[in-house]
């Protein structure tokens, strides 16, 4: 009886392999059954002119497999595009969920989903998963680049430092200059209580990861001055120079009065000669003039105005010349109509943006060192040409 019972055994186990593949397949044949109403239904939404719907319905059909993640990840992308970030979420979402999906997807999915929380404001949720990213390979560099405009956009400058050692790792020139910024950004804190140390350290720092970062240089010009170290802050104002030839119309009064109270102005009119030279600056033409008619005499700062303005004519430039000639003629009746003259051109003057940024051409009258519009740190600079310097 027992020994019939083990001759049974492979036919148990035959039986039982044929209901396997039987189950399988019904399950196979449900599944197609289970698509082919939803790709019906959604058709059926979609005819009846109810997108939304049709969408949701379309999105469930299509079955994440090897050939169909593309597709997954172009529809989402066109989601997004169009302001449609839940549904973009919903089809990131089940990307990512997928257990079978391999390893390179599974990334790509986690980055386009932080992506997604980004750009629906999320940004506890996008910064975990821009944190996820940032161990996978080709994401890193990617993922620090949203990761700063995270902490950018909600002041959080130490948790952006706190990335130093990846974006050192990087080696990328604008992460480095972000960084260089939220350093900037704790020394003005720091500057407000005014702790000498602590700025100069904080911008020491900046300096150190973005050599070219000419706010570290003016925030530390500043702290000197205030600390009468009119020498260290003269310093500073040249380095700007080095820097960014564009800012450094801005510093001119500035470093004026450094070198006055070091009674140094001769040194400091030479210097401003030669990035009149360099440049052609309208800043820094109109204090050479002022020095010219100081040493020389207005006749000479007169004739050396005209002829810059003739060699580089700039409104700027023209509206000191008209009241050059309202000095001299103070006492005469021309002079009412120069004094009409300069104020058509200051009114001119007033309406026209004094600063654009160099990556988005976004136009301000207000410096800003983060571009309100492109965010980008560092790029609003003094307009140049007819109307600007
Ligand atoms: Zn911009």
């Amino acid at each position: 009886m027992l020994e019939l019972l083990f001759l049974l055994l492979p036919v148990a186990a035959g039986y039982g392999w044929f209901m396997g593949r039987n189950s399988v397949k019904q399950k196979d044949q449900s599944e197609k059954q289970d698509l082919s109403i939803k790709y019906s239904t959604g058709l059926n939404y979609l005819l009846s002119n109810q997108q939304d719907k049709a969408i949701d319905h379309l999105i469930e059909a299509l079955k994440v497999e090897n050939d169909t993640v593309e597709a997954h990840f172009a529809l989402a992308n066109l989601f997004r595009r169009r302001g449609e970030l839940d549904r973009a979420l919903k089809v990131h979402e089940h990307l990512v969920r997928h257990a079978n999906l391999p390893n390179k997807e599974k990334q790509q999915a986690v980055f386009e989903l932080a992506k997604d929380f980004l750009s629906a404001g999320l940004y506890d949720r996008a910064e975990k998963m821009f944190i996820k990213s940032l161990k996978s390979k080709g994401y890193e560099c990617k993922a620090l680049t949203y990761l700063m405009q995270i902490y950018q956009s909600t002041k959080d400058w130490q948790q952006g430092i706190a990335l130093k050692k990846a974006i050192v790792k990087s080696k990328d020139k604008k992460l480095l200059h972000s960084l260089a910024n939220f350093y900037c950004e704790l020394a003005t804190q720091a500057l407000e209580k005014d702790d000498f140390i602590q700025v100069l350290e904080l911008l020491e720092s900046a300096l150190n990861y973005d050599k070219n970062s000419c706010r570290a240089n003016w925030l530390m010009a500043k702290i000197y001055e205030n600390h009468q170290q009119f020498n260290e802050a003269a310093t500073c104002y040249r380095d700007i120079y080095k820097q960014d030839r564009d800012f450094f119309q801005d510093v001119i009064d500035k470093m004026h009065f450094c070198y006055q109270q070091l009674s140094a102005e001769d040194e400091f009119f030479a210097f401003i000669k030669k990035v009149y030279e360099e440049t052609g600056s309208t800043s820094a033409l109109i204090k050479y003039v002022s020095f010219i008619e100081d040493t020389k005499g207005s006749i000479k700062a007169k004739e050396y105005m005209l002829m810059a303005l003739k060699k580089r004519p700039t409104i700027r430039g023209f509206k000191h010349f008209v009241k050059m000639q309202i000095n001299e003629v103070e006492q005469d009746a021309p002079h009412e109509n120069l004094a009409v003259i300069t104020e058509l051109i200051s009114a001119y003057l007033q309406v026209k943006p004094r600063y654009s940024c160099r990556t988005c051409g976004f136009n301000t009258s207000t410096h800003y060192w983060a571009c309100p519009s492109c965010h980008d740190w560092e790029q609003i600079k003094p307009v140049r040409g007819l109307e600007g310097e």
